[in-house]
């Protein structure tokens, strides 16, 4: 796809993680625009999670700085809460309530944070169903659903705040793999419409096809980004190429 690039909606300056003498983070800076959808691909231990999990203040950077729709989160006297609300985060593992139903699921962050009414919440549940192929799932529970079922209630339940960002960390790595399709295809719908979205992700033809920008992390650091064509059809960085042998 083509970046139909709009204003900056996360500048990230020079950011770091910390974790006891371990350096995870050392110096990540770029900026993600309204409507780029940036697959970030690297090894296991690179410090992906990491960096998409700063984004919205899940890590507290030890440096560094994260400015989203111009504020900077990283300031510790912003309400970071206000700003989690914009940004939408959906994890490998689902993180569905259990004990909820599925539409009581999509329902629950808007209708707790008094952003929308019952009913509101409700209408915008089952249009979100209906968007993730799922319009009949609204009575059931998580656990009675298939892990491409639950990724797409996931996907829906972040959507339901309306975010103006969604984060996704490695969507499918937990699925097995007829289902792997499914959830990209979500995906790839959501992109259409035009959300921006920062994807960690081992699926190179989704990074490929629908990615705007793909990033390469390793070793704390963004060693290379580009264009989904040039990124793969012309890597420059030494490890980039070594990383790239291993998983086409
Ligand atoms: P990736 O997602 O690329 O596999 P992560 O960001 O999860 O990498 O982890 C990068 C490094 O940071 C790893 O060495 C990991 O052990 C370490 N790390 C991640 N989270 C924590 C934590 N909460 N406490 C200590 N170390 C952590
Ligand atoms: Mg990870």
């Amino acid at each position: 796809m083509t970046a139909n690039k709009g204003k900056v909606l996360l500048q990230v300056q020079g950011l770091e993680k910390k974790f006891d003498d371990n350096q995870v983070l050392d110096g990540i800076t770029t900026d993600i625009c309204q409507g780029e959808v940036v697959a970030v691909i690297g090894p296991s231990g690179s410090g992906k999670s990491t960096f998409l999990r700063s984004l919205n203040l899940l890590e507290v950077p030890t440096g560094g700085k994260i400015l989203f729709e111009g504020v900077d989160i990283t300031d510790p006297k912003v309400d970071i809460n206000r700003h989690r609300q914009k940004i939408g985060m959906v994890f490998q593992q689902f993180n569905l309530f259990p004990h909820k139903t599925v539409k009581e699921n999509i329902m629950l962050a808007p209708v707790t944070l008094g952003l929308m009414k019952e009913e509101e919440a409700s209408e915008k549940a089952e249009e979100l169903l209906a968007r993730v192929g799922l319009p009949d799932k609204a009575d059931a529970y998580p656990d009675s659903l298939s892990g491409g079922q639950k990724q797409r209630i996931a996907i829906a339940r972040a959507m339901a705040m309306n975010p103006d960002v969604m984060l996704f960390d490695e969507p499918t790595s937990a699925l097995d793999p007829e289902m792997v399709g499914e959830v990209l295809e979500i995906m790839k719908e959501l992109a259409q419409t035009g959300m921006t979205m920062v994807v960690v992700t081992h699926e190179m033809g989704f990074a490929r096809e629908v990615a705007t920008r793909v990033i390469f992390i390793d070793e704390g650091k963004i060693q290379e980004e580009n264009t989904p064509d040039e990124f793969f059809a012309h890597p420059k960085n030494p490890r980039l190429q070594e990383f790239l042998s291993k998983v086409l």
